[in-house]
């Protein structure tokens, strides 16, 4: 099997622009974990679906059909065949996510969906478990993380808003959801390195982990 490349780290550390660039370097295939939990939640919020109804969500979680493109230049992510790689990125996906990304069965159902498109290998993939619970087995692991100022400050500037307190609210809220969940808990895995991008341009990251994998 190719080269699997694991990026875990919090919410707003840089994850996707470091894991795309590090895939558009080497060559390599890129897979978006968050993208498919912020796709089952676009659905469930589609059907009306109360999020926080653990029974409901768990009930609900083999219907949609998710597909990610895993081109680092252009991903894409679909629901029952409709590209919903600018809806997931709305206020609402992102409030609700983490809720449901805590219930056991949404992750069982597209823990399945990961390793079938990793199988082959030749992929960077990004997520908060990759490492621990989705691929142990990476070649290179990697935790990223970044001081809460400079998370928000950049997640800010990137949704072209201006308002950064509250965006820092929504990032450690996440990231307390995240790490406290009883299933795949955000933690740096065995045998991860850590890189804190908190004083790194994107390119120093990049660079940093390219050689990790020894290219
Ligand atoms: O990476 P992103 O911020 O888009 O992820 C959205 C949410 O999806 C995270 O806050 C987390 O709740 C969930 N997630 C997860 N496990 C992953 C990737 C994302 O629980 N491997």
């Amino acid at each position: 099997p190719g080269l699997v490349i694991a990026i875990d780290g919090t919410s707003g550390s840089g994850k996707s622009s470091t894991s795309r660039g590090v895939a558009e370097r080497l060559g390599l295939r890129y897979l978006d974990t968050g993208a498919m939990f912020r796709a089952m939640t676009w659905w469930l919020l589609c059907e009306g679906v109360d999020v926080r109804d653990v029974a409901a969500v768990a009930a609900l979680v083999g219907r949609p059909a998710i597909e990610s493109g895993t081109d680092p230049l252009a991903p894409t992510i679909t629901v029952d065949g409709v590209d919903v790689s600018v809806a997931i990125r709305g206020e609402d996906v992102t409030a609700a996510v983490s809720p449901v990304s805590a219930v056991p069965e949404v992750r069982a159902r597209l823990l399945d969906l990961q390793r079938d498109v990793i199988g082959a290998g030749d992929i960077v993939v990004e997520g908060r478990d990759i490492g621990s619970v989705v691929w142990p087995q990476a070649d290179v692991k990697v935790y990223l993380s970044a001081d809460p100022d400079a998370r928000a400050q950049r997640r800010t500037a990137e949704q072209g808003g201006t308002d950064v307190a509250s965006t820092q609210q929504s990032l450690l809220e996440r990231d307390r959801i995240d790490s406290g969940r009883a299933t795949a808990p955000l933690t740096m895995a065995e045998g991860a390195v850590h890189v804190d991008s908190t004083h790194q341009s994107l390119a120093e990251v990049i660079d940093r982990i390219v050689a990790l994998a020894g290219a």
